[in-house]
């Protein structure tokens, strides 16, 4: 006989006493399985979480990209960048987009690398003149958060994916 795990769905033969997949209690206790079944909708809830926190990063690193194309032309056009300035500054610009792109294929890569050029940048600026740090420091702290927390919720989303099986 077949049984329908009410965790995860998945078929399961009896008797049985775990899900095979998701290690439902099936002869546990009432509060055992709604205690389980919480946990399940509440991984599933992750992966929903996951996925809105890699298009919140996408967003972020074309808008830095963006905005950094957008002051290297200005600059350009005032006259107040250099040649080599500006072409390390399109390259980063660069990365940022590219690791935009990626986002989905290569989550923690594409944001590891643009976080880290971010603080180093910041590192620089703050050797450079310490005041510049404060400038925008809350838009700054929000998007070095807001790529954290993507890579920490991409790390637990793979968690359960390992602990629900890939579906
Ligand atoms: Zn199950």
């Amino acid at each position: 006989m077949e049984i329908t795990c009410p965790a995860c769905k998945s078929a399961q033969r009896e008797p049985v006493d775990f899900c095979t997949r998701c290690r439902y209690p099936f002869l546990g206790t009432d509060a055992e399985r709604a205690r389980h079944i919480g946990r399940i909708i509440e991984q599933k809830g992750v992966l929903v979480d996951v996925a809105v926190a890699l298009k919140r990063s996408r967003y972020i690193l074309f808008g830095i990209a963006g905005f950094t194309v957008l002051a290297l032309v200005i600059g350009l056009l005032a006259g107040t960048a250099d040649l080599l300035g500006a072409g390390i500054t399109l390259m980063l610009a660069l990365v940022f987009f590219i690791c935009g792109l990626f986002m989905e294929r290569q989550p923690v890569l594409c944001t590891a690398i643009p976080l880290m050029f971010y603080l180093g940048n910041m590192g620089v600026a703050y050797m450079t003149d310490p005041a510049l740090i404060f400038r925008g420091i809350v838009l700054k702290l929000a998007i070095i958060g807001m790529l954290g927390y993507g890579i920490y919720l991409v790390l637990k989303a793979q968690q359960v994916r390992n602990r629900l099986g890939a579906d």
